[in-house]
């Protein structure tokens, strides 16, 4: 895809293309089998400067935006579907909310070093309830002196060998309740990083629970307010959607290249096997897949862009993208045999990959009742007339 890049864009892409092709390509077997990311590879992820791609220029960054990020995004995905979520939350997810929610202070304390990947981030809201079941959540924050004190725990939180963490913690002021988000430094004395997760796919996300005893929250650690603090960053969730989104377009193109690849080479009655026509017919449905997925992404991420934003574009990408590379992924899958199910191939980890992504960063039915309701009349977009990018 380049139609409409911009030539800064265009040569984005092709630094992300070579790092993809070069440092990542080699490692992606390995970070699927031992279920982590090396913190070399994240941290020249880091120097290429896709961390700050993001965030504005007076906090580190290069605020290039959503388009450029998802592109990257794609190009990773492509060798390692695993490895890119795992930065979709650094590039995306974790500096958006500190950039919406965070005052001046704590965007300058905060975000040059996520920029920089001197301190990785994490976003910690799933607990056992449910990740979207946030009404009965039980992390909380307790007044305490002039903060507040943290306890409770955290499942599933990627990147569990982050720095700084984003929690959602319950807590209530003047009788009345509220849900936000505070920031937790890993060396604060409570703070544990239990274990990491054995995982089906998104494998090497260094995903596992945490938990929180007695952590003091100073005022300074607070994001926005605490009483409204989950809806207030419901524009950064759209965008980092999308960038989920571009990691499963960039998944489904991964298998698909090595699927054409493999075809062309492989053998059956004689001829090689592209000639069978079933075989020839779904590859061109995949492309068109492939295709129709990215129109959606970038047409959103040209919006979100350009604050046009007004339908939640990114739950729409999020649940059409993600279950379409896995439809793509599935059919690819079956081209290979039993070649396919076999790790050492490194097929099989593109499906599981995009497996994953129907249920990470909310689930295809958490994102469709979102778009349903609005269809229906039953909501409000909740970001109409806000900020729908980070620098916005
Ligand atoms: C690899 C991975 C990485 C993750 N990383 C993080 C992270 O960094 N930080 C973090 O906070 N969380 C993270 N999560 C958690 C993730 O966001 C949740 O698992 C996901 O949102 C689903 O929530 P749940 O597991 O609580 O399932 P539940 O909420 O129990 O939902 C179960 C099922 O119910 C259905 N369902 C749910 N909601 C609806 C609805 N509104 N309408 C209809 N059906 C519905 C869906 O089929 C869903 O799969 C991660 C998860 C995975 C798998």
């Amino acid at each position: 895809m380049s139609y409409f890049l911009t030539d800064d864009q265009k040569q984005i892409q092709d630094t992300a293309r070579r790092f993809a092709q070069k440092d990542v390509e080699p490692l992606a077997q390995q970070i699927d089998r031992e279920e982590r990311t090396p913190r070399s590879l994240v941290d020249k992820a880091a120097e290429l400067g896709f961390f700050g791609l993001t965030i504005p220029e007076e906090y580190g960054g290069t605020d290039q935006g959503i388009t450029t990020a998802c592109v990257v995004l794609e190009e990773i995905a492509k060798a390692s579907p695993a490895f890119a979520g795992l930065l979709s939350v650094e590039m995306i997810l974790c500096p958006g909310v500190v950039n919406l929610l965070g005052n001046a202070e704590q965007k300058q304390r905060i975000l040059p070093k996520s920029a920089t990947g001197e301190r990785l981030m994490a976003f910690s809201q799933t607990e056992p309830a449910g990740a979207g079941n946030t009404a009965v959540h039980q992390t909380k924050l307790v007044a305490h002196g002039n903060g507040y004190r943290l306890n409770g725990a955290k499942l599933f939180c990627t990147q569990g060998e982050g720095e700084t963490y984003l929690v959602m913690a319950r807590t209530s002021r003047d009788g009345q309740e509220g849900y936000g988000v505070v920031i937790v430094e890993k060396e604060q004395p409570g703070f544990s990083v239990d274990s990491y997760e054995d995982k089906l796919g998104w494998r090497g996300t260094n995903t596992g629970p945490i938990s929180f005893t007695d952590i003091d929250v100073a005022p300074e650690n607070v994001l926005g307010d605490l009483l409204t603090g989950n809806a207030d960053f419901a524009p950064v969730n759209q965008v980092s959607f999308m960038g989920h989104a571009a990691t499963s377009l960039g998944c489904a193109e991964g298998l698909f290249d090595k699927t054409l690849a493999y075809i062309k080479q492989r053998q059956l009655y004689g001829a090689p096997m592209h000639n069978l026509s079933p075989i020839s017919f779904k590859m061109a449905d995949c492309f068109n897949k492939i295709e129709a997925c990215r129109s959606l992404l970038y047409n959103a991420t040209r919006m979100a862009d350009e604050k046009t934003m007004t339908l939640p574009m990114g739950s729409m990408c999020k649940a059409y993208v993600c279950e379409t590379a896995f439809e793509v992924c599935n059919t690819l899958l079956q081209f290979w045999g039993g070649s396919g199910m076999m790790d050492s191939t490194g097929v099989n980890r593109y499906f599981r990959d995009a497996r994953t992504k129907l249920i990470a960063e909310g689930a295809t039915e958490m994102h469709t009742s979102g778009v349903a309701h609005l269809v229906l009349g039953l909501s409000q977009p909740m970001y109409e007339g806000r900020r729908t990018s980070l620098g916005g």
